[in-house]
């Protein structure tokens, strides 16, 4: 077997272990005889790994019982539209901080549902920077304030989570889930798409407060019904069970390594190398982002000229580092190094980035 060093964004690599277990596992799960996606989702099999996923996530991020789990499908983006048709009410106003291209589209959606306020919009630093707490202009009353905690395009992530008061913080973290301790007195709903730190795509690992759930609207088509799906367990309809399942094999991974301690220790250790051979590289590498506000997730830089990007890129290629060629609305490099990065992975990548700086300097 010969695996390669995988930086992609989204979908992006995933424990070997998770890989395996489900090759394992996928024609005849545990002598049953057919595939786990292949069987009833009201049945016993599916129903353990269902709810032992609930279990397991709630053990690694410690989330307090009056929160509720959630495992919706349409990813991200149906959250973006489905968070203001069910609780930016008539009359309402909700806050959108604006930290780059995700919590940009978050607010497009927003716009078209109800009355919205920016709090804080990084346009004119050019979403290099996350706001301080005295930054932000919020809403007194407002239905919730929504930020995305970390700009995969942008590469810059919030340090901290802002104090809202009583009104409800809502994050997208889609590319940070699971890489962090979660602060829950701050937070009222967290959303992610599964398929950066967790998973394969097709579904949005949600955690919301209960009593958050108790305020969205109820007059909604059902599968747009957070209450709906709570009172459920997210069984209301068919789950994408095998994303639940891979989802589950993540997270047992987690757990065996040491937990949120392990990971956490791993995501600094691989940030720091990495924005160690940016800063040591005599401005050969230029990252952007203002200092404290440096993802540990999506790291991104700029090379000399466009020519020498290519170059990079091509050359990272062929010496089994994929995916790093940055978002096509930024250019240059990005190295996504989510929680199944192995730390061997970023050594490779920044013994690469020393060797072609000496040979292309
Ligand atoms: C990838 C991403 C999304 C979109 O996720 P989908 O699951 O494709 O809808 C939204 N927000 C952030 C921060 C992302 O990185």
């Amino acid at each position: 077997m010969a695996r390669i060093f995988n930086f992609s964004a989204g979908p992006s690599t995933l424990p070997v272990d998770t890989l395996e277990e489900a090759s394992r596992q996928l024609v005849d799960y545990h002598d049953s005889g057919m595939s786990l996606i292949e069987m009833s989702h009201r049945g016993k099999l599916y129903d353990e790994v269902h709810h032992d996923t609930m279990t397991l996530a709630r053990e690694i991020l410690d989330i307090p019982d009056d929160f509720q789990i959630l495992f919706l499908q349409g990813g991200a983006t149906m959250q973006f539209g489905m968070v203001p048709m069910a609780l930016l009410k008539e009359g309402q106003t909700a806050d959108y901080i604006l930290t780059g291209s995700w919590a940009k589209k978050a607010y497009s959606d927003g716009t078209l549902i109800g009355k919205v306020n920016v709090p804080w919009d990084g346009k004119e630093g050019s979403y290099t920077k996350i706001p301080a707490q005295d930054e932000l202009t919020l809403t007194p009353g407002a239905a919730y304030v929504h930020l995305c905690s970390n700009e995969t395009i942008g590469g810059i992530q919030w340090p901290y989570f802002p104090d809202t008061g009583e009104v409800p913080l809502i994050c997208d973290m889609s590319s940070d889930i699971m890489s962090r301790p979660l602060p829950w007195d701050k937070i009222d709903m967290v959303y992610a798409g599964t398929q950066k730190n967790l998973a394969p795509a097709g579904m949005a690992f949600i955690v919301m407060r209960k009593s958050l759930i108790e305020k969205a609207r109820t007059d909604l088509p059902a599968y747009l019904r957070y209450n709906q799906h709570a009172e459920s367990d997210s069984l209301y309809n068919t789950p994408p069970s095998f994303t639940v399942w891979m989802t589950n094999l993540t997270l047992k991974w987690i757990k065996s390594i040491g937990g949120m301690k392990e990971i956490e220790k791993r995501r600094d250790e691989k940030a720091s190398m990495l924005y160690g051979a940016i800063e040591n590289s005599d401005g050969y590498y230029r990252n952007p982002v203002d200092a404290g506000s440096r993802s540990k997730m999506n790291v991104v830089w700029r090379l000399p000229d466009e020519d020498l990007e290519k170059k990079f890129i091509a050359e990272a290629d062929k010496a089994g580092l994929s995916g790093l060629k940055g978002h096509r609305s930024v250019g240059g490099c990005r190295a996504s190094i989510y929680n199944p990065m192995p730390v061997e992975g970023v050594k490779a990548l920044v013994d690469f980035m020393n060797d072609f700086m000496k040979a292309n300097g």
